[in-house]
């Protein structure tokens, strides 16, 4: 299977099909057994339930290829464990950690060519994702549904050089309090292209949400959650029910304790932003990307790190995970899966 064709260099965040990916299919009140795949097409009854009713949760991580050339992935069973919580909140069957794994395992070992190289800053990037296949009119949970993953190459997220972005505070709510912010659900992003493509259109790279009951707090973006230092270098992550926990940010989280940063865990105002010295989107696509400036209607929040560079504490979580992925640091203990 080698020699895979390839730019490498050039490549950017897009779906570009690859050999093989695994399904499994749940029927009967229960999961059959996965397996392997080429085709890349899924055919659906036009009356399934993700067509009619939206269900569907997924999961992103990444296979890397370390500096020493292997292959490994971050903490799959912190995804298998998130998806499990996704897929109770929409009353789908789970899929168990352990087939997860399997799902991860077998995509990563079948498709290493498509790993980019380690040089070149990317990943395989790997889409679980379960939604319903069965038949409902009436409003209920599906009685079928199908697991999927497979993985497509992404180039560097910082491949023209790491550039603090410019966000906006939307008008829009990502998350109702008690709603479905907590779990990873395409429904919660067809939701947020609206206010996604109008922030674009008005020049800014990502929307910043406020909790919806008060719009007092602040909550994340549509993919990425808030990483804040204070003046005197204490760690602050937004705290709430409506917001996604990230697998990214909770490993910044441990390693800024490592490194005997103070974290602060808690409900962070916006009328705090303008205290910060640093800020920064957090998530697997990244691991961090700084946020330069906040603006919420003319009125502007210019961090201290400013527009040219990612602050120095966020630079220093950043290289630690980082060297975690590919290999460089030694990760805490059962962190990284090598795939054989
Ligand atoms: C996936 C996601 C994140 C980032 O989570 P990671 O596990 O770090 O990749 C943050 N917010 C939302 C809304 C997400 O869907």
């Amino acid at each position: 299977m080698a020699n895979v064709n390839v730019d490498w260099e050039n490549l950017g965040f897009g779906y570009q099909p690859i050999t093989k990916r695994y399904v499994a299919n749940y029927k009967d009140g229960k999961w059959g057994k996965g397996e392997l795949t080429e085709d890349a097409t899924v055919v659906l009854n036009e009356c399934a339930g993700i067509l009619q009713y939206c269900q569907e949760v997924f999961e992103g991580l990444k296979a890397y290829k370390t500096k020493d050339g292997r292959v490994v992935t971050f903490r799959p069973d912190m995804n298998a464990k998130r998806m499990i919580d996704s897929a109770k909140r929409l009353e789908m069957p789970p899929v168990s950690e352990e087939m997860f794994m399997e799902a991860v395992d077998q995509v990563v070992a079948a498709n290493k060519d498509w790993i980019p190289p380690y040089e070149t800053g990317g990943a395989l990037y790997l889409r679980p994702y379960l939604f319903a296949t069965g038949p409902v009119i009436g409003v209920k949970p599906s009685d079928e549904y199908q697991f999927r993953l497979f993985g497509t190459p992404v180039g560097s997220y910082f491949k023209n050089g790491v550039k603090p972005i410019t966000i906006c505070v939307s008008d829009y709510d990502r998350a109702a309090p008690h709603g479905t912010g907590n779990i990873k659900a395409g429904l919660n992003y067809a939701m947020s292209l609206y206010p996604y493509i109008l922030a674009h259109e008005n020049g800014y790279d990502e929307n910043m949400y406020l909790d919806a009951a008060t719009r007092t707090y602040v909550e994340e973006t549509g993919g990425a959650n808030f990483l804040f230092v204070t003046k005197d270098n204490k760690i602050v992550t937004p705290k709430s029910d409506s917001i996604l926990p990230s697998i990214t940010r909770r490993s910044l989280v441990t390693l800024a304790e490592k490194l005997g940063y103070t974290v602060e865990h808690r409900p962070v105002k916006f009328t705090e932003l303008k205290d910060f010295a640093e800020a920064g989107l957090c998530g697997t696509a990244a691991v961090i990307c700084p946020v330069g400036k906040v603006v919420n209607h003319g009125e502007e929040i210019c961090f201290p790190s400013g527009m040219e560079k990612m602050g120095p504490v966020l630079t220093k979580l950043y290289d630690e995970l980082r060297g975690i992925q590919i290999g460089t640091i030694e990760a805490p203990e059962g962190w990284i899966r090598e795939i054989k």
